[in-house]
């Protein structure tokens, strides 16, 4: 069975319908780009899938399992990592640090006082760091970071309860070409490396057409086209 299932995914917002009836399954280690134009219907379904919003119908299985339903807790518990669009880091804290309360609230630790973290988990959070080539920035304040860094700390976070399946809301959004493609680049080696399904949105077609595996396209909340970059780019 597939990392990712989603069969009739439905949402309306009073006549509104956000998302129609929207199928499609994601396979373990691939890429799958969320696109359309604004007001799609693309973060209903990215927030249906990591259960901030709940379907009106349909069914989402992950692994197997059925997350209908279930709390962003609960399915982040599961095994499902996201990235957020405007940044979370803790700002006056080391990249460590904020590794390290990441671990720890996977651990249900979740309010960590300034200089508490300092003890937990340092060897895992510094192999994070390590996978997203942020090893050498371990010290510095979250704040001082270029924003490249920032985002690619923010992988590591996401990767903090060893996800299955990592989603990721318009990740290059902000960055400079140049580290977009990186960005986009680690994370398909990371996806590859750790056989993770990655779902994300996105606005930049460039990204999309070198970056993901399978493309799915929105419009009015119903999906008007899908499949493998080629294709869509023959179908537009
Ligand atoms: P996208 O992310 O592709 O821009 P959205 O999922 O945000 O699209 O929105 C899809 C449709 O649902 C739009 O018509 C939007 O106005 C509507 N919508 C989204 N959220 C709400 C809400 N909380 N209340 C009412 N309408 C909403
Ligand atoms: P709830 O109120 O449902 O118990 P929480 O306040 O525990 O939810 O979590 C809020 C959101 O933050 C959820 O979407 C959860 O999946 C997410 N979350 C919690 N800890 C982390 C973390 N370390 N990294 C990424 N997301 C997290």
């Amino acid at each position: 069975t597939a990392l990712l299932e989603v069969e009739g995914l439905t949402k309306s917002y009073g006549g509104v319908h956000a998302v129609r009836d929207v199928s499609f399954a994601l396979e373990t280690g691939k890429i799958l780009a969320l696109i359309g134009p604004n007001g799609a219907g693309k973060s209903t379904c990215f927030n249906m899938l990591n259960g901030q919003i709940r379907p009106d119908r349909g069914v989402i299985r992950i692994a197997g399992r059925n997350t209908t339903g279930l709390s962003p807790r609960a399915i982040w518990r599961l095994g499902v990592g996201r990235t957020f669009q405007i940044t979370a880091t803790f700002n006056s804290m080391t990249v460590r640090e904020n590794m390290q309360v990441a671990l720890l609230s996977h651990h249900r630790e979740l309010f960590v006082p300034r200089g508490f973290a300092g003890r937990f988990h340092v060897g895992r959070a510094d192999a994070l760091l390590d996978l997203v080539g942020m090893g050498h920035q371990a010290e510095r304040a979250c704040g001082e970071l270029a924003y490249g860094d920032l985002k690619r700390l923010e992988l590591a976070v996401a990767l903090a309860n060893e996800p299955k399946l990592l989603l990721m809301d318009e990740p290059t959004a902000g960055m400079a070409p140049k580290e977009r493609a990186d960005l986009m680049n680690l994370t398909a080696r990371i996806a590859r490396e750790r056989g993770l399904g990655v779902l994300f949105t996105e606005h930049d077609m460039d990204v999309v057409f070198a970056h993901a595996d399978r493309i799915m396209v929105l419009n009015r909340g119903e999906l008007i086209a899908q499949g493998v970059p080629q294709q869509v780019r023959n179908d537009a």
